[in-house]
């Protein structure tokens, strides 16, 4: 049993004002896997004040004293390994090959990227006329997910750190153990007091009081599109900054050319990968008609690559996160059946063998149109959708045919096919075949995936306001 009750504020751990606790289910076993403190106002206000307290020194630290202190961050991470790959194991249902070469290596990456980043990064530009000076935004309150308990933490405190802001942490309640970890490496790596605060708490109290307090001048949140909006009117009050990472409905438009193959274990690992509860995962696979039933055939020939099972065994497809994303996920494969989309693979209920958990079957619905309502919605679970499409220009219209434009992904071989498809989708980031991870490049949506970007030196950007002196003497 995990058990933490207090929260981390002003460099220490204190007991919470209220009482009320959460009790974390590990989604494979159902059973409870530790407990935190439900933080209250009082909280937050305290660990804002800790926040606004650092502000000015933190700010004022040089970019080498920041770089040296990610560097830090970086290392006592890795001292951390076995810790952050069994807790997110855990507390997120992740298979454990997926906790360590995903998870734990994003939240290692962003460290280190930020220090590099950090590095090359311009404060100061002389344009002749006039300088440009970027300084801190303020204090932060970072609001995150439970889909990527490292990612998405690291990568919103490594630039908050990397610009000199102080942070409020509010982590996901189902998921709050990996953002512990990284609380207890923070003290280790020396990061001065107030710099890092830590509430834990539920959306409606903590998550609220963050977007609408009048002493946080940033908020960055990545979840849902309803709460991203509730974020927005709560920040208007204040004229508050923020950035908002949202959901998404990619496309993964398979040329004609492709291995077809190489397409189908692409299409199958997006949802896989955390289950398919990804943001960024491509959940409209874009076919050429004439493609569509040797595809259909690799398809189920891959899918066994990809066992459901035990995360703490040896599969890549673990547990959804809890009854009410199982619930969810359900109820959108009832309403693709009712549409008229053929169910190629999966369908309703537990996978055999798998009635303890909440694991789903693996579905592949094929004959989609895309304005079903299975092609429109972020479902956040393993289901994919088989469009089919004539020409490459009726492809990137569907692709674009959605409220998201979080991320495009294109496989195949003519590079000016590839180059087409790759421009003509509109969202934030497009992946052609099977390229690296690039932790340097910015990440962020078009339409209502979001506003702003994460990752490297676009990052660091979102935590700095920008002041022009004219007559700067030099
Ligand atoms: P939410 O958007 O509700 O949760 C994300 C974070 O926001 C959590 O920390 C949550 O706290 C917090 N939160 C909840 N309400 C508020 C509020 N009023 N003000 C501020 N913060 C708040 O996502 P869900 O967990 O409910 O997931 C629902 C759906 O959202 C998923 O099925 C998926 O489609 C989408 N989603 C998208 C993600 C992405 O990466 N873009 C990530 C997660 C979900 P707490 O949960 O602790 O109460």
């Amino acid at each position: 049993m995990r058990n933490q009750l207090k929260h981390f504020i002003h460099g220490e751990w204190v007991e919470s004002t209220g009482s009320e606790t959460y009790d974390v289910i590990n989604p494979a076993t159902e059973e409870v896997m530790g407990t935190i403190s439900m933080g209250t106002k009082e909280d937050l206000d305290k660990a804002v004040a800790a926040a606004k307290q650092a502000l000015p020194s933190f700010s004022q630290t040089s970019k080498q004293e920041r770089v040296e202190m990610l560097e830090r961050i970086a290392e006592e991470y890795e001292k951390r390994k076995d810790d952050i790959i069994e807790t997110i194991t855990d507390e997120l249902g992740s298979p454990q090959k997926i906790s360590e070469k995903v998870h734990y290596s994003m939240g290692y990456n962003h460290f280190s990227q930020a220090a590099e980043s950090l590095k090359d990064f311009s404060f100061m530009e002389d344009r002749g006329g006039h300088t440009v000076v970027k300084e801190t935004i303020g204090v932060s309150g970072l609001i995150t997910p439970w889909n990527f308990p490292t990612n998405q933490t690291s990568t919103k405190i490594a630039s908050a750190f990397a610009a000199g802001s102080p942070v409020i942490l509010k982590p996901a309640e189902m998921t709050p153990f990996a953002a512990i970890i990284l609380t207890e490496i923070f003290e280790a790596a020396g990061v001065p007091k107030g710099v890092f605060n830590l509430v834990n708490g539920s959306g409606e109290v903590i998550g609220n009081g963050i977007s609408s307090h009048p002493d946080i001048d940033f908020v960055s949140f990545t979840g849902s599109g309803a709460v991203g909006k509730k974020i927005m009117e709560n920040a208007s009050e204040t004229i508050k900054n923020f950035a908002l990472e949202l959901g998404g409905k990619s496309p993964l438009i398979v040329l004609e050319d492709a291995d077809v193959e190489a397409a189908a274990r692409a299409a199958v690992n997006h949802i896989a990968t955390n289950t398919g509860q990804v943001c960024s995962a491509a959940t409209r696979v874009l076919v050429p008609s004439k493609m569509k039933k040797s595809f259909e055939e690799a398809v189920l020939k891959v899918l066994p690559e990809f066992p459901v099972g035990d995360p703490r065994e040896d599969n890549l497809i673990g547990p959804l996160i809890s009854k009410k994303q199982w619930d969810t996920v359900q109820s959108y494969i009832e309403k693709g059946v009712d549409e008229g989309a053929s169910l190629l693979t999966g369908g309703t209920g537990k996978p055999e063998g798998l009635e303890q958990g909440y694991y789903a079957k693996p579905t592949v619905f094929t004959d989609v149109q895309n304005n079903m309502v299975i092609a429109q919605e972020e479902i956040f679970g393993p289901v994919t959708t088989i469009i089919t499409y004539d020409t490459l220009d009726e492809a990137i219209n569907i692709a674009n045919e959605t409220i998201y434009g979080l991320a495009g992904y294109v496989i195949g071989n003519d590079p000016e096919n590839l180059r087409k498809a790759a421009t003509g989708i509109r969202a934030g980031r497009i992946k052609v075949n099977d390229t690296e991870a690039d932790f340097s490049a910015p990440f962020g949506g078009y339409k209502q995936s979001g506003i702003g970007r994460e990752w490297g030196d676009y990052g660091i950007e979102e935590y700095l306001e920008t002041k022009t002196i004219l007559g700067f003497p030099s």
